[in-house]
């Protein structure tokens, strides 16, 4: 797994779901809702670094306003081909069929019949060098009424901090709002690191049926939930990420 400098994500030794649910800056986050993210008049944007980051950051929110009847877009920026670096089981152009089916198995499960999806095809692990380019791209995309979901800007994954800076980027060129969503975040942070931007916390609280919906949705990522037998890698979603995907609300910095 890549890193960025001291933010390293080590597989399978992440923060301990445990020591979040005992985080009071997490617990008492100020509360919002579907309809406060997004208000009527705007378009909920999702861009996603790779395909199941989408589910992991905002797949409570997704379904419940899927199911609002509200405009939804997905702009998958990678088809996620390097998740199985050296994997004969996985190459690369098994994986660019492959994860884009995934992820509109999980949209489907989610509720997100409709979405406008956009894919930019762009190379898994290479965002960075291509970081202008993303963004001209998505000042096209974006529309001033929008609310743009994306990964944080400090999660830890290359891909996903310059998806961040690119959207922040094209959010203040088009007047669209900017919501950042931890997703490695939770992986590689503790919960009293001085980098999490609690003051702009908010907590979106999820009922039974929508956290059901994200979690099988989750499941139809099949190719990053299983051991690779040819390498011997474990899941690249390990058992804290699946564990974080049925928590009861999404945190945002809003
Ligand atoms: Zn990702």
């Amino acid at each position: 797994m890549a890193a960025v400098i001291d933010r390293t994500i080590h597989p399978g030794r992440g923060t301990p779901e445990d020591a979040w649910m005992a985080c009071a800056a997490l617990r008492d986050a100020p509360p919002t809702s579907a309809a406060q993210l997004v208000p009527m008049r705007s378009r909920a944007v999702v861009v996603a670094p790779h395909p199941d980051d989408e589910v992991l950051a905002v797949g409570g929110l997704m379904s419940q306003l899927a199911r609002a009847g509200r405009r939804l877009a997905l702009v998958a920026v990678t088809d996620g081909t390097a998740s199985h670096p050296g994997s004969r089981l996985w190459p690369a152009d098994r994986l660019g069929q492959e994860r884009p089916r995934e992820q509109a198995r999980a949209l489907s499960r989610l509720g997100v019949m409709d979405a406008e999806i956009h894919r930019l095809a762009l190379p898994d692990g290479g965002v960075q060098r291509l970081y202008l380019d993303l963004a001209e791209r998505l000042v096209q995309l974006f529309d001033e009424d929008d609310v743009v979901f994306t990964t944080w800007r400090m999660d830890g994954h290359p891909d996903h901090e310059a998806v961040g800076h690119a959207c922040a980027w094209a959010a203040a060129r088009t007047g669209a709002r900017l919501v950042e969503v931890p997703v490695w975040g939770w992986h590689w942070a503790r919960p009293d690191d001085p980098r999490l931007p609690w003051h702009r916390a908010r907590r979106l609280e999820l009922d039974e049926a929508t956290v059901q919906r994200k979690c099988a949705a989750m499941q139809a990522f099949e190719s990053q939930l299983r051991p690779d037998a040819s390498t011997g890698a474990a899941p690249i979603l390990d058992p804290g990420s699946v564990a974080r995907a049925a928590r009861p609300f999404e945190l945002m910095f809003a």
